[in-house]
């Protein structure tokens, strides 16, 4: 018997065989905006030739939910559309898309480089394969640029780029990295997260792997974890797609619809991100307790002429130094004297959110605070969706409340 012409037997079955009747038939004549979801661990075929493809140019599309459904496939396609890439894959987290993207392309004797900028876990990471799986991971400073030559060994296959860091905001040369790698045969993989691929287009400057949280912007609900490498090279989504499937990393299809919900409006929630934010960050530059606004899109920032010339906007998140004399303990006063900027990790949802760093503790190849005015304490925000007159208001009265 095949699936797709399931006959009802002649005889009723009994209850507990009835109970679990396939629903086969999608009802023809149904049509709706939102993209169905797909929910299938076991996914059918049609007869044992279908089933004894695998790998051939015949196979069938869909062989097991844990590798994806349409659902999956409709926000693969989506994302490397908005990217400028050819093709996606899903993580169940950011972080597992950057552990992927290590895996995929690093064995015990491989060499790989990651900026001081880098988030903090992608360090993490490469200090436990390091540690444990035999590479070697050498941190670099951010704003190296072409000056990456230097570093580049025969061993070194991967290198990891994050533009702008999503803490110190450093936006690097990509196109002199990428440049530099390129010429010694050397994967370059970027943390687009801080762009949502949507305002840094990494295609373009050839970088090989852009890995996205989806969690942060894509969402925009601050109530899903999902990650995504997206490539534009059928070769190296091969490679990608194979490592998954050994690792046996799968999203689910509610999760997925949860994205592709979100997906519908990220642009325009970004533009009024953007939109606050800088106005955010443009009147701290103008308050005697900030030393140093971190913003790409202002002249304070490492790497601003670069975001000029790269970038076609800015999103929600940027930070600031404050003044040198101020302790950590009036910065903490700060942060908690604050009512619409609520303390937690992750961002991209509709909330305001504001953090302390420790930088000099982050960094290992560079020095800290970067050149030009002296700086104490670093507080990152990210600028959610609130009426920005209300932020602002929020943050003179705890400035005034706790830093004077
Ligand atoms: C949040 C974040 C990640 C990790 O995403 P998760 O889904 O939380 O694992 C990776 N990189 C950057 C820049 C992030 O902000």
């Amino acid at each position: 018997m095949s699936a797709s012409d399931f006959d009802p037997p002649s005889s009723p079955p009994y209850p507990q065989t009835a109970a679990v009747q396939p629903a086969l038939d999608i009802p023809p004549g149904f049509r709706a905006f939102p993209q169905a979801t797909h929910r299938g661990s076991t996914v059918l075929f049609n007869n044992l030739h279908e089933l004894r493809a695998y790998g051939r140019a015949d196979s069938p599309y869909w062989r097991y939910g844990l590798h994806g459904t349409p659902t999956s496939e409709a926000l693969c396609q989506q994302l490397a559309q908005i990217e400028g890439g050819s093709h996606a894959l899903l993580l169940p987290s950011g972080l597992a898309a950057i552990s992927l993207v290590y895996f995929a392309f690093l064995k015990a004797g491989d060499d790989v480089l990651v900026p001081d900028n880098a988030y903090g876990p992608t360090c993490d990471h490469g200090a436990w394969l390091a540690r444990d799986f035999g590479i070697t991971m050498r941190r670099y400073d951010p704003m190296i640029g072409a000056g990456i030559a230097d570093l580049i060994r025969p061993e070194t296959r991967l290198i990891w780029i994050e533009a702008p860091g999503s803490v110190t905001m450093e936006v690097p040369d990509v196109p002199g990295i990428v440049a530099a790698a390129r010429a010694r045969g050397v994967r370059t993989a970027i943390d687009n997260t801080w762009a949502a691929g949507l305002v840094f287009k990494p295609f373009t400057h050839g970088v090989d792997i852009s890995v996205q949280a989806l969690t942060k912007y894509q969402s925009g609900g601050s109530d899903v974890l999902m990650g995504a490498t997206i490539v534009n090279d059928e070769a190296l989504q091969d490679r990608l797609v194979l490592t998954r499937m050994r690792m046996g990393w799968g999203v689910s299809s509610d999760d997925c619809y949860l994205v592709l919900r979100g997906l519908q409006t990220m642009p325009v929630r970004i533009a009024a991100h953007d939109r606050a934010a800088r106005e955010l960050a443009e009147w701290l530059g103008q308050r005697p307790e900030i030393a140093r606004v971190l913003h790409p899109a202002l002249p304070d920032c490492p790497g601003h002429e670069i975001w000029k010339r790269d970038f076609t906007g800015a999103t929600g998140l940027f930070s600031v130094l404050f003044q040198p004399q101020y302790t950590q303990a009036q910065i903490d006063a700060f942060i908690e004297g604050l009512r619409h900027f609520a303390i937690g990790f992750s961002w991209g949802g509709a909330h305001s959110l504001a953090l302390p760093y420790d930088v000099p503790s982050m960094r290992t190849a560079s020095a800290w605070p970067p050149e030009g005015k002296p700086a104490g304490g670093l507080v990152r925000f990210y600028v959610g969706l609130e009426d920005p007159r209300d932020l602002i208001a929020d943050v003179r009265q705890s400035l005034e409340a706790h830093l004077r």
